[in-house]
């Protein structure tokens, strides 16, 4: 029988052959379907999907997924099985993470604002990135995948291909969903997140480990950010119609020519079209990319940048640009530096369809101070990492985007394992952070050459690594927030069920909470008269009567335990509200005192 009559088999080469996020989303929901297989059994999903698809034209894929989940880091994916992980952005890291947590036994979601896929700029790939995009059947995917000079993939494509890997693995990606907090467990909940549309499923999904992998600049609350400022540097993305004709093929790309090293080429650029450039790259993909770093200068004579401004911000805002000059000037820069051998060059189109020609700031790069911490919260303990240019910003002429957010995913996909294994927080905070210190050094040069041995394990990748150059003493401030928070719920508890205890059974008392419960003052009286009865006349009281009630109780304690009270009597009625940090330092001097007398 022809493959193309097994309705199954259409289906998964209509999956992988897909080309935008929409259509690998719906053929893998047909072929899921078809095949009765439901993704959200990620435990088994895989399997059967492998055992249900028998397909010749899909056993290669197998065999590379099965050879990556064999390792011994995975422990045949019950490393992880009890965990729950959200993953912030379906970029290139945050799926690459996403894939290795699965791998793990991790239950997977992955939330994106975005619906599609489309950005067409081509980034650089090192030779690590190349061999492990490969053993997850990149080349299956994308049958292009690396096979010019130069080896990169436009950001589009990189996605397609780890998006088909981590549904086969039984992640659950969400698109159009956007992130807006963390929401904190409610007793019976663990750590969800606030999402918008807020119906969306993934808004009931609880986890304990959540990966921010949002993109530049994007950092959620508890991370301190650096700020990386250079001289000022201006980039400039491009990309051109691909028509993969001979002669585009014949064009040679360039892989990245700094001023310092052709300085011939720049002045001519300079004196002959007063392009004035201090690198350029160009890589053929599935576009003609160019990416530059113009000069101010000649952004401001060629009219580009319209006035000029001493705030970078000020003068990149879209309102200081002329947007069809900045075209001319990436245009004159790509026709020149290929020395016109592209023939009609035509912008290629952007996701709202525009020329897709930008201009970026590169003055300034952030990096996170810190890679991971922890937060606790009614008991419920949850692991946040960063990955990807939400972790360092990479400087895009050099790219190391994804070398660097890679290495990152497998770091933190090490540091998410040993939280599956039970580690202590400090410890795994401590031993990434050292990783992470490694991050901004790491080169093609001076990581291990020998790919093939590559895992999360750090030191497979990083030779003579030292996983313990930072000590748990000194990550504390990632995790101690959340120690602090978590004792002194813990004393707001006790302190809260020791008045309810002492005030139990008395008329007019009902103590729920450290603020409201106090205001008609029959429970500071109460709890008195509990551990003191002869120091008061609980009959004679009005519990209308607030403000005669607590002058009673404040003047009482000031008398007997030398306690000043807190607030008049009288403000007792007058205030909107009894503040509870207030009533807390009252009620535990209270505390101490009464119970001192009581032991
Ligand atoms: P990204 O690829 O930026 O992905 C982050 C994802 O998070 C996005 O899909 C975004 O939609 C999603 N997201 C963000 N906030 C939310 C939220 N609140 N809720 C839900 N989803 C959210 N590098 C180069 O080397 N060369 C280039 O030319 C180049 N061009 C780039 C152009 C653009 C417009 C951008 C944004 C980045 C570019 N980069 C380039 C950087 C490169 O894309 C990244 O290094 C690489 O994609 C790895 O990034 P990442 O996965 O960490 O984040």
């Amino acid at each position: 029988m022809a493959d193309s009559v097994n309705p199954s088999h259409a289906l998964f080469d209509s999956f992988v052959q897909a080309q935008t996020c929409k259509e690998t989303q719906q053929n893998f929901i047909e072929l899921c379907r078809h095949l009765k297989v439901e993704p959200r059994d990620y435990k088994h999903f895989y399997s059967k999907l492998k055992d249900r698809l028998n397909y010749w034209k899909a056993k290669d894929l197998w065999q590379k997924i099965d050879k990556r989940a064999a390792h011994p880091d995975y422990e045949q994916g019950q490393a992880c099985h009890q965990n729950k992980c959200l993953v912030l952005g379906a970029g290139p890291c945050g799926l690459r993470t996403a894939i290795e947590l699965a791998l793990l036994g991790t239950q997977v979601a992955v939330l994106d604002k975005r619906v599609s896929f489309s950005r067409n700029n081509v980034l650089h790939l090192w030779p690590y990135t190349i061999r492990d995009l490969l053993n997850l059947g990149a080349k299956k995917f994308y049958g292009r995948f690396c096979s010019g000079s130069i080896h990169h993939i436009s950001i589009r494509q990189l996605q397609l291909i780890l998006l088909k890997v981590a549904l086969i693995l039984g992640v659950e990606v969400h698109t159009g969903v956007t992130f807006e907090g963390l929401l904190e467990p409610s007793g019976s909940t663990g750590w969800r997140a606030q999402v918008s549309p807020g119906s969306h499923r993934a808004a009931a999904f609880e986890f304990d480990v959540f990966i921010s992998a949002g993109g530049g600049r994007y950092v959620p609350d508890g991370f301190k950010i650096k700020e990386l400022r250079g001289k000022l540097a201006i980039g400039i993305t491009a990309n051109f119609v691909n028509r993969r004709t001979k002669q585009e093929a014949q064009v040679q790309e360039i892989s990245g020519v700094a001023r310092i090293y052709n300085q011939k080429f720049f002045q001519a650029l300079h004196s002959e079209i007063g392009v004035d450039l201090e690198n350029i790259v160009y890589y053929k993909d599935d576009t003609h990319y160019f990416v530059m770093t113009a000069k101010k200068g000649s952004l401001l004579k060629k009219g580009v940048i319209k006035q000029d401004f001493p705030d970078v911000n000020q003068l990149l805002a879209p309102a200081n640009v002329n947007q069809k000059a900045l075209e001319e000037y990436a245009y004159d820069a790509a026709d020149f530096s290929t020395d016109h051998m592209l023939p009609d060059l035509e912008f290629a189109r952007d996701h709202a369809g525009r020329p897709d020609v930008a201009m970026f700031d590169f003055t300034c790069m952030h990096r996170a101070e810190n890679a991971s911490l922890v937060k606790e919260r009614k008991g419920k303990r949850l692991l946040i990492a960063l990955v990807g240019d939400s972790l360092v910003e990479p400087f895009w002429p050099l790219g190391t985007g994804i070398a660097r957010g890679f290495l990152a995913a497998f770091d933190t996909a090490w540091m998410v394992r040993n939280w599956g294994k039970g580690g202590l927080p400090l410890e795994l905070l401590a031993e990434r952070e050292s990783m992470y210190q490694l991050l901004s050094q790491t080169t093609p040069e001076n990581i291990s050459k020998n790919y093939a041995s590559y895992s999360i394990n750090p030191s497979t990748r990083y030779p003579n690594i030292s996983m313990s150059s930072i000590k748990p003493t000194q990550v504390i401030h990632t995790v101690l927030d959340a120690h602090l928070h978590t004792q002194s719920l813990r004393r707001l508890e006790d302190l809260l069920s020791w008045c309810q205890k002492n005030t139990a059974g008395y008329k007019h008392v009902k103590v729920k909470d450290l603020s409201e419960s106090w205001r008609s003052g029959m429970a500071l009286c109460a709890l008195i008269h509990n551990f003191r009865p002869e120091l008061i006349n609980l009959s004679s009281l009005d519990e209308y009567n607030i403000t005669r009630n607590n002058k009673l109780a404040f003047d009482l304690m000031e008398r007997e335990f030398g306690i000043t009270p807190v607030m008049r009597a009288s403000e007792m009625i007058t205030c909107e509200k009894i503040d509870q940090l207030s009533m807390v330092v009252y009620l535990t001097q209270i505390r101490n005192a009464l119970t001192e007398k009581d032991t």
